[in-house]
């Protein structure tokens, strides 16, 4: 089959144009190892051009009514679900995930638009008499100022609707230098935008190949006031140290470690239901798949036998082909990469149930594969596997589980399953990480905060919370009447 490479620019001032160099790279499809197409390649000069654009659009949009950048987000997200099947298919063909998964990301991305168009005319202040008498005190949010937001690969799409959504809600521009993966999809979300009215300026999108070059500008700014990246731990710490000069506003958003508990007591099928979820969509790549199963000893066999039988039955291929369950990883270094420590595990003493191998071929691929009796130790427990690997270990106690789940410097998503309500709360009280399923294998929802604690990072996106996130408090003192 031949493929079809498409050209694209990058996006500023509401105009599609090619990089001040004149530079592209490529789109590589991870199914077939072959480029798509070649994107503009931002650099210097273009994060100054989509600087002095933002500066110029800011003060109009801050003033512009909440009600107005209300209707412009519903637009966009009115077009983005009509338009559903061709965000879908570029999610896949630029990263992989079979066509279901990427439908579901297009609904979850739209879903922070349509969240943040009603939040955006409910941002209020208070004003209240001061307790000893002397005044007032009016409290006021205004719009955090220009933002700078840097995405990752894995949702090429609702990582940047989640931090566009809010930003825009709250009267502010912003940059995003998405994935060098991803480009496409957070290029056609950005003419969405300018299709739905955003005035020029207001948003601009660079994609790269180097983060570097237009991080280091973009920073340079001292208009710049928050920056908001989703992405590895590791990327975070040193954004967070490039802010600290600046004294900017971050939300970071970083890496998972997440358990997935299930006490004898749970109800197995849904259990593995759950499981499967929490593992499998995105084929492993996300920030909250589960990355340690930890099962009770007394129906850990079962687990295990059932877990092993569902991921030996999934399909994996191009996501693009009708019925595939699992695509391929990212790139060719990711899958050496699970591929390590998978064979670390093994070599640890862990036991392979299904799976454990590459794929041949083209693409990607590894196959879904399930691990039981993985030792503490292994380093599979300790770092984020991103790939359909499901690493088991068994436990006797409630306190022997809370502390294995809590034995990470990740703290994003955690999963346990049980039919007790006394331990329910317990658990949930017990576990330290920023989110918490109870027996459910799916946790995001534009309209609850997502986020992190430890090393998973600072601050929420989604919820009312979401929105704090792009405003500043102003306090007014107003005299005695
Ligand atoms: P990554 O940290 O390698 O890259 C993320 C982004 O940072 C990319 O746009 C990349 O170009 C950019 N980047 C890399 N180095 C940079 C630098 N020196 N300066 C400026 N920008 C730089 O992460 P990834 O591989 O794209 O994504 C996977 C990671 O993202 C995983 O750790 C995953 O857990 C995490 N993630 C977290 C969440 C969350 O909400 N907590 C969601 C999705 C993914």
């Amino acid at each position: 089959m031949t493929t079809q490479v498409t050209t694209h620019g990058l996006l500023v001032g509401g105009v599609e144009s090619p990089s001040a160099s004149g530079r592209t790279f490529e789109v590589i499809d991870p199914a077939t190892g072959r480029s798509i197409a070649t994107v503009a390649d931002a650099g210097p000069e273009d994060a100054a051009a989509a600087l002095r654009a933002a500066h110029d659009a800011a003060p109009g949009w801050a003033a512009t009514p909440a009600r107005e950048r209300s209707r412009i987000l519903r637009r966009a997200f009115d077009a983005l679900v009509a338009r559903t099947e061709e965000f879908a298919a570029l999610i896949t063909a630029e990263m992989g995930k079979p066509l279901a998964d990427s439908r579901g990301e297009v609904a979850y991305g739209a879903g922070f638009l349509e969240w943040f168009a009603e939040e955006a005319v409910r941002i209020n202040g208070r004003n209240t008499p001061a307790p000893s008498g002397n005044g007032r005190i009016l409290v006021t949010h205004e719009p955090v100022g220009l933002c700078y937001a840097v995405t990752p690969w894995n949702f090429p799409l609702a990582m940047i609707t989640r931090k566009v959504g809010p930003a825009l809600a709250a009267g502010n521009t912003m940059i995003v230098k998405p994935a060098e993966a991803t480009p496409l999809t957070a290029l056609l979300m950005g003419r969405l935008f300018v299709e739905a009215g955003l005035p020029e300026g207001v948003l601009s999108i660079l994609p790269c190949s180097d983060p570097t070059a237009v991080s280091d500008t973009v920073f340079a700014d001292p208009g710049l006031r928050k920056v908001t990246f989703t992405g590895s731990t590791a990327v975070g710490r040193k954004l967070l140290a490039r802010a600290a000069d600046g004294v900017l506003r971050t939300s970071m958003e970083l890496g998972g470690n997440a358990p997935f508990i299930v006490f004898g007591d749970a109800d197995l099928d849904a259990a593995v239901d759950g499981a499967m979820a929490a593992k499998m969509r995105n084929g492993g790549q996300a920030c909250t798949a589960a990355n340690r199963f930890l099962v009770e000893n007394t129906v850990r066999a079962e687990f295990v036998e059932r877990l092993t039988a569902r991921i030996a039955a999934l399909r994996t291929g191009a996501g693009a082909e009708p019925g595939v369950d699992v695509g391929p990883l990212i790139t060719d270094k990711q899958r050496a990469n699970v591929a390590a420590l998978v064979a670390e595990a093994v070599a640890d003493g862990a036991r392979v149930t299904t799976g454990g191998h590459e794929l041949a071929g083209d693409g990607y691929f590894y196959a879904p594969t399930v691990l039981d009796d993985v030792p503490a130790s292994s380093r599979i427990v300790r770092d984020e596997i991103f790939g359909p690997v499901a690493a088991i270990r068994g436990f006797d106690t409630e306190a022997e589980a809370i502390e294995r789940a809590n034995d990470t410097e990740y703290g994003l998503a955690s999963y346990f399953y049980t039919n007790d309500l006394q331990r329910t709360m317990r658990v949930a009280a017990g576990i330290k990480s920023g989110m918490v399923g109870v027996n459910r294998g799916i946790i995001s929802d534009p309209a609850a905060p997502f986020g992190g604690v430890k090393w998973s990072g600072l601050g929420s996106e989604g919820g009312s919370e979401g929105i704090e996130e792009y405003l500043v408090t102003k306090y007014v003192a107003l005299p005695a009447v």
